[in-house]
């Protein structure tokens, strides 16, 4: 755990056709956790397969990558204390029935299939997520509100 750890949140194909990009930003913003990178982009069925490496013989495996190819997904990185296990809170579970209200997944979604975002679930495979969608690095930039965040 630290004030530097970092996380791969994605905004799935369902979460961007749905209007939702805005308020799933908003809550990491509001929560203090900082921005340091940022796209939109239609991703191919192999980065996909990919990043899902870890699902690959599961018997919803083809749907899912059907389903996260099927439209262009948000992908950013939110760096800030505990910014891994405290994103999978700020998600809610896996199933959105089982996510509590005040989650994201409890608040705006139904289904499995349809849980409209995803956050990494360890800071390794957050490493490994981050390389994977920005090879190209993300932002430096100092951000005043530190101090007012962070002892
Ligand atoms: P999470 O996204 O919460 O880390 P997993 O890594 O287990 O969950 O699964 C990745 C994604 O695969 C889920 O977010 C969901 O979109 C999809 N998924 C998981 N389980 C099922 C299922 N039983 N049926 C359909 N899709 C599923």
């Amino acid at each position: 755990m630290s004030v530097t750890e970092r996380t791969y949140i994605m905004v799935k194909p369902d979460g961007v056709q749905r209007g939702l990009v805005g308020k799933i930003i908003a809550r990491f913003e509001e929560r203090g956790y900082k921005l340091i990178a940022l796209k939109l982009v239609q991703a191919t069925e192999e980065h996909l397969e990919n990043h899902y490496a870890d699902l690959k013989g599961k018997a919803f495996f083809p749907g899912l990558i059907k389903y996260m190819a099927s439209g262009p997904v948000v992908g950013m990185v939110w760096q800030g204390l505990d910014a891994v296990k405290t994103g999978r809170v700020m998600l809610g579970a896996t199933n959105p029935l089982a996510s509590p209200i005040g989650s994201i997944r409890g608040d705006y979604c139904l289904a499995v299939g349809r849980n409209i975002c995803h956050g990494s679930d360890s800071v390794e495979s957050a490493e490994k997520e981050i390389k994977l969608w920005f090879p190209e690095g993300v932002v430096q930039y100092t951000s005043a509100l530190e101090s007012w965040i962070f002892e």
